[in-house]
């Protein structure tokens, strides 16, 4: 339920009318104050109170009654952007945010090597998988604890924050202090125990949509972490199965106007695990900014023909920097930056 408030209304009175809610119905309140208006969200059991009873309270406007079960990702209940700032990086403002590096961490040459050319390319943050959830348990597995410190090296050298997978709860401690970005994969987006982790800390989620989750099922996801308190989530569209065998997930270009409508999260794209080609980053990518997504999640490699992860799909570091440029107009068009 969203309460509107009349105009004016001082923070004072606004304060006391949560504490009264709180007190008397058991909810909780998530007031958003605006430049005009001063909305106020209810979460919890909203059901059994009745809309008259708060359009009777004297700094109430409107009621509205939220139907969707996400609350605190629901667009209604924040209407402007949530901006995440990562770094130089705002997600979810004007500039379009690149991220780019390899899928593994192979070595810290490699992330050094990388980091750098990415950066001169135009890239924002720098990616690399440490803890990686491979389909076959014998497929190299990713350099763990030993990962995220070339990382960090990779952040220290080049000022690039950086973005890693975690699979399991276990591993916090050390994203906590060698990561900026703490990514939750497609096999991990309903780990509801995981998420509920993530709520409770203070670093932003690059929160990956499942490949057979639903968009609800996604944003319901996010509500988990965000009703633990965190709420610097990032989605990412990467690619869904369909009955099509011609690239390696189909890349749901409408998830983005969709997300974009009923959420106020950022939303990214990742072209390299959606088309699961190197040849088809261009076009997804250039197919993502152009509906609107706030940025790109890439896979690029030094030397992608002996990668140890997804080297099929992952860009030289000169194609990327071809990319990057052949997206600038792209951004353009749609009145954006990259
Ligand atoms: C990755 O980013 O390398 C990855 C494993 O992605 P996803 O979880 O989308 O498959
Ligand atoms: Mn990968």
């Amino acid at each position: 339920m969203i309460l509107v408030l009349k105009t004016g209304v001082p923070r004072e009175k606004v304060d006391a009318l949560c504490t009264f809610l709180q007190k008397t119905y058991g909810v909780q309140t998530n007031p958003i104050y605006g430049a005009q208006t001063t909305i106020v969200g209810l979460v919890g059991d909203t059901q059994s109170i009745e809309v008259e009873s708060m359009e009777m309270l004297d700094e109430v406007e409107r009621v509205m009654k939220v139907q969707e079960p996400y609350k605190r990702a629901n667009r209604k209940f924040h209407p402007d952007n949530t901006i995440v700032r990562v770094g130089d990086a705002e997600f979810g403002g004007n500039k379009i945010v690149v991220c780019a590096g390899p899928c593994s961490v192979e070595s810290e040459e490699q992330m050094i090597g990388i980091a750098e050319s990415v950066k001169a390319s135009g890239a924002t943050l720098l990616r690399g998988g440490a803890f990686k959830p491979r389909t076959s348990p014998y497929a190299f597995q990713g350099l763990k604890a030993e990962g995220l410190m070339y990382l960090k090296r990779a952040r220290n050298r080049t000022g690039l924050p950086v973005v890693s997978e975690i699979t399991n709860p276990s591993q916090l401690e050390l994203f906590m202090e060698f990561v900026d970005v703490v990514q939750v994969g497609a096999r991990n987006m309903q780990n509801f125990e995981l998420l509920k982790e993530l709520g409770r800390i203070n670093k932003p989620i690059l929160l990956k949509r499942g490949f057979s989750n639903s968009i609800e099922e996604l944003l319901m996801s996010a509500e988990y972490i965000m009703s633990g308190g965190n709420t610097q989530v990032i989605l990412c569209e990467r690619g869904i199965r369909t009955f099509e065998t011609a690239t390696r997930n189909t890349l749901d270009i409408s998830a983005v106007p969709i997300l974009k409508s009923r959420t106020h999260l950022p939303v990214v794209i990742d072209p390299s695990h959606a088309g699961g080609m190197a040849w088809l980053v261009e076009p997804l990518s250039k197919a993502a900014v152009a509906v609107g997504a706030d940025g790109l999640i890439i896979e690029v490699h030094n030397d992608p023909k002996h990668a140890l992860s997804d080297g099929q799909q992952s860009l030289t570091p000169e194609a990327f920097d071809e990319l990057m440029k052949h997206l600038a107009p792209v951004a353009e068009a749609v009145g954006r930056t990259i």
